[in-house]
């Protein structure tokens, strides 16, 4: 089964969307493998956008994901990478569709509430560096009312 790692943001955190944002996934029929809430440091931050490192706005988005706890999850299923940047929306909110995430709940693009990696390999780098201990091993008994 595949898995992504998503994370609610600092602003998801504090505008109270934590309950929101899991829920939507629990009722797609995604299963949680992970969860944990925790503040990051600076360098554990520039790890995890290392990729954007040479982008305008890399520190403003350090500074943003450092400022306070997230909410580091891994969610598996059936192509959950695409499913969940359905679920999420476009990066940028102004034109993230309504129903989707940031669609529904952000405005700006620096204040987007929440990230999803963005393909299988991404999310298997973002699962080790988030996980480093590993995720639970569990199958959810909802499994056959959810597959065929
Ligand atoms: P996504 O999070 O949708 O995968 P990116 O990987 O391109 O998008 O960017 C990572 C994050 O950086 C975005 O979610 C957003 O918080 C921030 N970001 C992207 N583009 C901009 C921008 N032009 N100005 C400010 N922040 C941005």
């Amino acid at each position: 089964m595949e898995q992504t790692f998503i994370m609610i943001k600092p602003d998801g955190v504090q505008r109270g969307l934590v309950g929101e944002i899991i829920s939507r996934f629990e009722k797609k029929g995604f299963t949680l493998k992970g969860l944990k809430f925790i503040t990051v440091d600076r360098p554990f931050a520039e790890k995890h956008y290392a990729d954007l490192s040479a982008k305008p706005f890399f520190n403003g988005l350090v500074e943003y994901i450092i400022s306070g706890p997230v909410v580091a999850m891994v969610w598996e299923g059936k192509n959950v990478v695409t499913t969940g940047r359905k679920i999420i929306g476009a990066t940028n909110p102004a034109e993230s569709a309504p129903g989707t995430i940031r669609g529904d709940y952000a405005i700006d693009i620096g204040r987007n509430v929440i990230h999803g990696s963005d393909a299988v390999e991404s999310g298997r780098k973002e699962i080790a560096l988030w996980f480093p201990e590993g995720i639970a091993e569990w199958r959810s008994s909802l499994h056959p009312w959810i597959y065929e």
